[in-house]
């Protein structure tokens, strides 16, 4: 029986919505917790994709602590399995953790509270779970969920591919009558289909949310001279946040850190081939740091869970749009503003492109990878909104522009292009989806090769002399990404037709201006000089700052004091409602956003002390 609930509650989602409300602080389910808890709380299966900071784990706490018996978590990290179980024991759940690090006597302890239907949630690693002993030691334990988190590991098209994770299929006969819940936010298609033959979940629902972050801020910026110098300055700029840098090799990490330590930055270099120790006791400082920059390589993923990173800098381009937004969404997990830049040149493109030349792979599989890159520089280097191109590629539709980004914000110099739009389109409706871009191109050119009458009949065949093979390449690749276009793959020699045709519609009609970005434009843009101090901050008022700050102060010396991660005790946003409320009392403190029973319990006193302090 679970700790928190004492008693059978008839309606579940009423109970889930209780433990939301007392043990986690919030007034309302986000997004589609609702709809994945209320599956699980039906005792089926069900598999939910939700982005970053969308809230995946409460899809699982919370059936755990409403349903009865003891809730397995099986998770990939151990990082992972600490912050989260750390948190939940700050708002008074019962979790613990099994894994390689954790030693003999608080093994049987976990055990004995186990065995007595004292703990809630335990967290586990795939191959610690698979053990017999422990196996066999579950079987007798009443079980109210088990929960795959990070379910892609188990696909081995993705970067996260575990093998241990292909085991998890066997959970289906080792505890049938356990409702089994896959999470990721890893999306597209092939993922989920592999999550669904590997963990045994043909039959059950499928929960895909929006993969819109709108707490984030892209931009994108040509290298230009010093890429180092240019990090040390954006670095800087944003002193007193903590943040992310990747970099491309590791001894970038290593000079670029330095660098910024060199600017007075508090920077900690981190990639695979440090010593373990030093790794983990790397990840530990910048988790417990109020604001610290950690420089790292893609080694360095998917265990950071700090939920006040306000940046993530790339001063190397990710290798494709999922890389950029699994990196980028590492950025304002807490939902407060936070900006992804990201550098990118066209020697880095070519890199990508020679690399994957070298890879003993599939030819395929190799233009599967080339078409990534393509639609990544496609994106780094478009002229419209950035987010919205990065959510149409993930299947989104009716996707509008976020209104925030660099290019939403008419950093880029750009030129109406509608008319060779308006060409192109017609050509490639004409051609009737039956040839690739290339073809399309030499057919505004008249350029084919040994044309057929049939071709050179069509009213567009050389239509386009105007732009040249290059800027027609450029512009049809911007209008697949724009979905104007779409590309069916074909084995790996995709084939172009026209897009989503409500779009093509538009602009044919010319209610849809396709801008192109002017060639040798680019220059003089970028994350630069521009006003956006008023997004960038915390929603924290002028007057509510010193407040603000003295609670950060209280929070960081309880935190050391615990030596847990300051987000753990408060977020930033509870916080910043805090400072802004100053709540008189306790009923007035329980009833902002953040704060439980059980924090209200544990620190309701000092943080209304604090808030005493700054009341006239
Ligand atoms: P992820 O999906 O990336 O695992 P988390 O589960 O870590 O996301 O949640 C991200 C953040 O959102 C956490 O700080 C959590 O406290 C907060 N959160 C989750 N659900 C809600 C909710 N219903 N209302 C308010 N905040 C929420
Ligand atoms: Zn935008």
């Amino acid at each position: 029986m679970s700790a928190v609930l004492a008693e059978a509650e008839p309606r579940p989602m009423e109970a889930a919505r209780d433990v939301l409300r007392r043990v986690f602080g919030h007034e309302a389910f986000r997004g589609l917790q609702a709809d994945v808890i209320a599956e699980v709380l039906a005792g089926r299966n069900a598999l939910a994709v939700l982005p970053t900071g969308g809230g995946k784990s409460l899809c699982y706490q919370i059936p755990a602590l409403v349903r009865p018996g003891l809730g397995l978590v099986v998770s990939p990290l151990i990082a992972l399995m600490t912050d989260q179980v750390a948190a939940l024991v700050q708002s008074g759940v019962a979790a613990a953790r099994l894994d390689s690090m954790i030693d003999l006597d608080e093994r049987a302890e976990t055990w004995r509270r186990i065995e007595a239907g004292a703990l809630d949630l335990l967290y586990v690693s795939p191959e610690g779970l698979m053990q017999p002993a422990m196996l066999d030691r579950l079987s007798r334990t009443p079980l109210s969920i088990v929960a795959i988190d990070e379910a892609h590991c188990v696909s081995q098209w993705g970067h996260d591919f575990r093998p241990e994770y292909r085991m998890l299929g066997r959970l289906a006969e080792l505890f049938p009558g356990v409702p089994r819940l896959a999470v990721t936010a890893t999306a597209d298609a092939r993922t989920r289909e592999d999550i669904r033959a590997e963990l045994r979940l043909q039959d059950s629902a499928e929960f895909v949310a929006s993969f819109a972050r709108p707490e984030l801020i892209l931009s994108a910026e040509r290298k230009r001279g010093s890429a180092e110098k240019r990090v040390v300055e954006l670095v800087t700029a944003r002193a007193g946040r903590s943040g992310v840098v990747y970099a491309g090799s590791r001894e970038k990490t290593e000079t670029l850190a330095q660098s910024l330590r060199d600017a007075g930055v508090d920077a900690l270099a981190y990639h695979a081939g440090l010593e373990k120790r030093l790794r983990a006791d790397r990840l530990e400082q910048f988790l417990e740091a109020d604001a610290a920059v950690m420089v790292a390589t893609i080694a360095f993923g998917m265990g950071v869970d700090k939920p006040d990173v306000r940046f993530v800098i790339h001063a190397d381009p990710p290798a494709s749009i999922e890389a950029y937004w699994q990196e980028v969404g590492r950025a304002g997990r807490d939902g407060e503003p936070a900006e992804g830049i990201t550098l990118y040149g066209a020697a880095d493109m070519a890199w990508a492109y020679r690399r994957l030349a070298e890879r003993d792979v599939d030819d395929s599989v190799k233009q599967t990878q080339a078409r990534k890159v393509r639609q990544l520089y496609a994106m780094l280097d478009g002229v419209s909104c950035r987010a919205a191109a990065v959510r149409r590629y993930f299947g989104e539709e009716g996707v509008e522009a976020c209104g925030q980004c660099d290019l939403c914000t008419g950093a880029v110099e750009t030129e109406d292009a509608t008319v060779a739009a308006q060409k192109a389109l017609s050509a490639a409706h004409r051609l009737g989806g039956r040839f690739g871009r290339g073809r399309l191109v030499d057919h505004l050119l008249a350029r084919t090769k040994d044309p057929s009458a049939w071709e050179t009949g069509l009213s567009t065949w050389g239509i386009g002399q105007e732009l040249s093979a290059a800027q027609w390449k450029d512009l049809t690749e911007q209008l697949v990404f724009e979905g104007l276009l779409r590309e069916t793959p074909n084995d790996g020699r995709p084939l172009v037709g026209l897009g989503d045709a409500d779009a093509v519609r538009a602009v044919f009609r010319g209610e849809r201006p396709v801008l192109m970005r002017k060639a040798a434009a680019g220059e003089e843009r970028g994350a630069r000089g521009r006003g956006r101090k008023g997004r960038e901050a915390m929603a924290v008022q002028a007057a509510d700052r010193p407040l603000f700050d003295a609670l950060r102060a209280w929070r960081a010396a309880e935190a050391k004091a615990q030596h847990v991660p300051p987000y753990v005790i408060f977020h930033d946003r509870t916080l910043a409602e805090i400072a802004s409320a100053r709540p008189g009392g306790r009923a007035a403190l329980a009833g902002l956003n953040g704060v439980g029973e059980a924090k209200l319990a544990h620190y309701g006193a000092a943080v209304l002390e604090v808030v005493a302090g700054f009341v006239a």
